[in-house]
Parts: structure tokens; C-alpha cells; sequence
């Protein structure tokens, strides 16, 4: 296995998702070592089932590097980050913070979160409607550094709120949630992220439901914020436009399980997996024109709906709906292909000496010739 396969997310059966080796590589400020999550549904019969939400899925972040996990609803990327935030512990698996396992003690959690903060996606819901934006920042500087004093505290508040460019901070702090708008709330509740001094951010689609004009300038806060004070960030979004824009690495998610990792340059230009390729050739894309993103996905759909994470198919995951499958596709589970410079993909594709065939046309192409080839058989 390649060395470079450790920068951010190793690939699945990599060595070093042992403790032993964790500790060789003391630079990870957080990682998800071969961690899943499985929930229990109940039916409408009574009858219970297993949510295989996330399979085996390793992620490494070191310090100021920023890591967009992609992939569609359903694919196990915000399980994964509730997991890297202790909002549900792993079925299986560790998280190491500084590679070291974290306590499941309340003193060992508040002491995670003090390092560890989540971002979610809707601002309004993640601050407190009754208080003004000063209550929501002062109650995270009371709770994780109790030492402050209220004036030392007033004084961090304005700090933090000049950091996320609200100012004049003291008019800010003096609003309501209500009073501002999605952006400015959005920049309040990162602020109070910040107020505990963390290592690591969480953004699960931080900037999905703020109004289009203004998401470029959030995605620039966030790299400031990298940049200022070296804050690692796991980016988790849908939109591989804007993981493109604001992230170094990409790892993207199907169906619970990882598929395919490495820099975003060598993950954009050259995806490895059928499924990065319909996710690239779908988003957004000027020279393209508008409404491909639909098309492409209606495309993929004939092929098949995502799969149910109660039963998923056996083999590839992704098999139903890929136009480039093969017979051992539906059998087996695809192997895991160092590309080299910590690029990795699982598809059996280059284990068969066949990638070229991905490379050499469009999802949307292969998908049709399939379709036909379906039809005429
Ligand atoms: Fe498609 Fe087979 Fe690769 Fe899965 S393993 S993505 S079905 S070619």
C-alpha cells in the first residue's frame, strides 16, 4: 500500500487503521478507523431490520487540510460526520482524536467537543430563537472555558463576531436569530463553533440552504478560517462544484461505503469509479448548459433506483446502475486500486485491465448503450 494513501482517507483495507500504526502518524488530529454505523428499524408489523448507514469507512484529517466528502442523500456522509462528532458512537471501528481513542465518559466528551465542532445545515434551527445572538455565543464561552470572566468574555464575543465579519460586532450580538439573514446566521453559528476553540471543523452541506449569492463568500470563510488558524475541515456536501472550489482532497460516498478518494485535481480530471463520473458529469457546468444534472441522473435511474442500505446489493453496491458492469460486479465485492500520489478507487474496472473503457466516454453515453443493450437482449 502506498504511503500516500494515508493523507486523508485510507483506502478501506488499508494496514494502518490499527492503533499501532495510528500512533506512527501522530499528525492526524482526527480519524475514523474502519467505522460503521447500523441502526435497527422497526417495521409497520413489528418487524426490525438493519440500516447499514456506513461500512467500513476510514477518514484521517490533519491540521488545516480540508476534506469534501461527496455523494448523494443516502450515502452514508452525514452518519459518518455524526460519528466524527459523537452524536452516534460506531457499531464497529474507532475515532481517534490526536490518535488517541476518545472516553464515552461525560468529561471525555465535553473535552472532544472542545476540540470537535459540527456545523449544520440550517442556521435558524442550530441557534436558540428566544435569545439574542450574545446569549448564543456567551453560553459556549461560559460551558467550555468557565475560567473567563463576564468582561473576558464580552471581549472574545466581539472578537469572534469581527472574525465571521459581523460587525459592528455589538450590534450583532444584540439581535435576535430572527433579525438576521441566513448568511449572517450562518456566520453566528460558526462564530460559536469557534467560541470553544476547536481543532477541527464539521460542515454537514454548511452552506446547502444560504441564498446562492452568498455562498461563495461563506466557502471564503471557511478557508480563511483554515488558513488564520489552521483548523482542519471535513466539507460534506452534494455539490461536488463547490467541494472542487474549497476542498484539497475529496472522498466520495455510496450507498454507505467509500468508493473512491484522493487530491481533488486528480479526482475532478481523471475520476476512477463510475459513480465520481456521473457525480462530476451531472453537477453544474457552464459549457454544458443548464438541466444536465436532471438528465444525467434520470439516465442513471433507469437503470435503477439507489439501493435500499436493509439489503444491499451483493457485490458492488453500485452495480444495479452502473452502465460499465460486469458479471463479477453482482458477485463480489471490488478490490481497492492504489492509483498512485493517495489516489484509490474500488471498482473492478482496473482490477480487470478495463479502466480505459470508463475514461473513453461519457456516464451518459454508457448508459444509454446499455440501456440498448438491455433492451435488445
Ligand atoms: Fe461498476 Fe463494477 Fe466498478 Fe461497481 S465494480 S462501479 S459495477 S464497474
Amino acid at each position: 500500500m502506498s504511503k500516500h494513501m494515508t493523507e486523508a482517507v485510507s483506502a478501506p483495507d488499508e494496514e494502518a487503521r490499527t492503533p499501532d500504526a495510528a500512533h506512527e502518524a501522530p499528525s492526524y488530529v482526527l480519524e475514523a478507523l474502519d467505522v460503521s454505523k447500523h441502526f435497527t428499524a422497526r417495521g409497520a408489523l413489528g418487524r426490525t431490520s438493519v440500516v447499514r448507514a456506513v461500512e467500513d469507512a476510514t477518514v484521517r484529517l490533519k491540521p488545516g487540510q480540508i476534506l469534501a466528502l461527496v455523494g448523494e442523500s443516502g450515502s452514508g456522509k452525514t452518519t459518518l460526520a455524526r460519528m466524527l462528532a459523537r452524536f452516534h458512537e460506531p457499531t464497529r471501528g474507532e475515532i481517534l482524536l490526536r490518535g488517541e481513542p476518545v472516553s464515552r465518559s461525560r468529561r471525555g466528551r465535553r473535552a472532544y467537543h472542545s476540540e470537535v465542532q459540527m456545523i449544520f445545515q440550517d442556521p435558524f434551527g442550530s441557534l436558540n430563537p428566544m435569545h439574542r445572538v450574545r446569549y448564543n455565543l456567551d453560553r459556549a464561552l461560559r460551558l467550555h472555558h468557565p475560567h473567563l470572566s463576564a468582561a473576558e468574555r464580552e471581549q472574545r464575543m466581539t472578537l469572534l463576531l469581527e472574525k465571521v465579519s459581523l460587525t459592528p460586532a455589538a450590534e450583532f450580538a444584540a439581535k435576535f436569530p430572527h433579525e438576521l439573514s441566513g448568511g449572517q446566521r450562518q456566520r453566528v453559528v460558526i462564530a460559536r463553533a469557534l467560541a470553544v476553540e476547536p481543532k477541527v471543523l464539521l460542515g454537514d452541506e454548511p452552506i446547502s440552504m444560504l441564498d446562492v449569492s452568498i455562498r461563495l463568500e461563506m466557502l471564503n470563510l471557511l478557508q480563511r478560517l483554515r488558513a488564520e488558524d489552521g483548523l482542519a475541515l471535513l466539507y460534506i456536501t452534494h455539490d461536488i462544484a463547490s467541494a472542487r472550489y474549497l476542498c484539497d482532497e475529496i472522498a466520495v460516498m455510496y450507498a454507505g461505503q467509500m468508493v473512491e478518494s484522493g487530491p481533488k485535481e486528480d479526482v475532478i480530471a481523471s475520476p476512477q469509479h463510475p459513480y465520481t463520473k456521473l457525480l462530476i458529469e451531472s453537477s453544474p457546468d457552464p459549457e454544458r448548459g443548464v438541466g444536465d444534472r436532471e438528465a444525467f441522473f434520470a439516465g442513471a435511474d433507469e437503470l435503477g433506483e439507489p439501493p435500499s442500505l436493509i439489503d444491499p446489493p451483493a457485490g458492488c453496491r453500485f452495480h444495479p446502475r452502473c452502465p460499465f458492469a460486469m458479471k463479477e460486479c453482482a458477485e463480489q465485492a471490488p478490490p481497492v486500486t492504489d492509483l498512485g500520489d493517495g489516489h484509490w478507487a474500488k471498482c473492478w474496472l482496473h482490477a480487470k485491465g478495463r479502466a480505459g473503457v470508463m475514461a473513453d466516454t461519457t456516464h451518459a453515453a454508457a448508459t444509454t448503450a446499455r440501456r440498448e443493450a438491455l433492451q435488445g437482449a
